[in-house]
């Protein structure tokens, strides 16, 4: 089932889990023991993220340099396969137009549709370390929203189709974009980044999902802002519990986003003691996700990265 059919036919708010693919070396087994926790709240759908493989310059005996192509993790449709071998359950994986050219998402559009997968969110993906700002693959997309186009004309003309001698069909995929409350690092304004945020959805886009965020007033906000520039899609509020002293400022640089004034503090206080530590963390969220489903959200989205105590427990308070 599409995530777009999920959200028009649910009456009230349900969890969506995004979980990171594992790092080369685990097994199946070790991934589908590490989502089994959240499978008792029974998950309409679970995303899993999409990384790019990175290159190292390695040198050589006579001094020269060779470029080798790194693969930290398994790739999301891999994992995506894995997931529907045991649970039933959907899987969004994401896509990113970093690393891949446009001939090149179509072979990953082509074993998505194999495997029955019509979900997927898009994004630009951020650059590879030893780079400053994004830049696209030559031949491949430049911005989320003409990943967005690229996937909407795939599906009319895709090898996949052809070969079956299915007919066009443009909605085949379901597709969910990224969206940053607290402005996207690279634009110069909210307007201009909520601008081309609507880009994506007038290229096809089904619905929306947010950066996490830690103050709800953030997320009404921009809702309202979205609303008044004309975007109608459902937005889907992210959200991630901290759990260490150390993600205030980890979390601030990585994701370009504020963390209030009053749980600084409290972790501050609490910063050597990781219990506490992690408990106002779970508190705090779940006091963001209870506050969110008062104010009618279709979902809450849980960046998960690969930790589940926190989420269940969220999980168990709220839905
Ligand atoms: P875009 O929508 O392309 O926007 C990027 C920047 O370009 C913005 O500043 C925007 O304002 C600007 N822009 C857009 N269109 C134009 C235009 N036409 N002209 C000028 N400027 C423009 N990253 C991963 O690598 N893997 C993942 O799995 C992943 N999952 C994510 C899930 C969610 C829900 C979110 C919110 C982010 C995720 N990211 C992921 C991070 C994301 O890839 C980065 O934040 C990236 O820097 C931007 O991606 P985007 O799709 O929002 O880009």
């Amino acid at each position: 089932m599409k995530v777009s059919e999920i959200l028009a036919g649910s009456k009230k708010a349900f969890p969506s889990l995004e979980i990171v693919p594992p790092l080369r070396g685990l097994t199946k087994d070790e991934l589908l023991e590490s989502i089994e926790p959240f499978m008792e709240f029974s998950p309409r759908y679970i995303n899993v993220t999409s990384h790019r493989d990175e290159f190292e310059y390695r040198q050589e005996a006579d001094g020269s340099f060779t470029r080798h192509l790194i693969r930290n993790r398994i790739s999301e449709t891999t994992v995506c396969a894995a997931i529907m071998s045991r649970y039933d359950v959907e899987v969004v994986p994401h896509l990113i137009c970093g690393g891949s050219t446009a001939e090149e998402i179509e072979s990953k559009l082509d074993n998505l549709a194999f495997l029955g997968i019509n979900n997927i969110v898009a994004l630009r993906g951020d650059c590879i370390s030893g780079e400053k700002r994004f830049s696209p693959t030559p031949g491949g997309y430049r911005y989320a929203s003409e990943l967005v186009e690229g996937i909407r004309s795939y599906q009319g003309s895709s090898t996949y189709r052809r070969s079956r001698g299915l007919e066009a069909d443009d909605r085949f995929f379901c597709i969910g974009v990224g969206a940053y409350p607290e402005k996207h690092f690279e634009a110069p304004n909210i307007e201009t980044d909520i601008a081309n945020l609507k880009r994506k959805v007038d290229a096809g886009a089904d619905y929306i999902i947010t950066q996490m965020f830690f103050d709800n007033k953030v997320y009404y906000d921009f809702v309202e802002k979205c609303r008044e520039a004309g975007i109608t899609v459902p937005i889907i509020p992210g959200l991630k519990p901290l759990s260490t002293y150390k993600q205030l400022s980890v979390i601030p640089e990585a994701f370009s986003l504020d963390i209030p004034v009053e749980l600084t503090r409290e972790m501050t206080k609490a910063k050597d003691n990781k219990e506490a530590l992690y408990r106002i963390g779970t508190e705090w969220c779940t006091m963001q996700c209870k506050d969110l489903i008062a104010h009618g959200v279709p979902a809450v989205h849980f960046y998960t990265m690969g930790k589940s105590r926190n989420i269940t427990e969220i999980l168990r308070e709220c839905f």
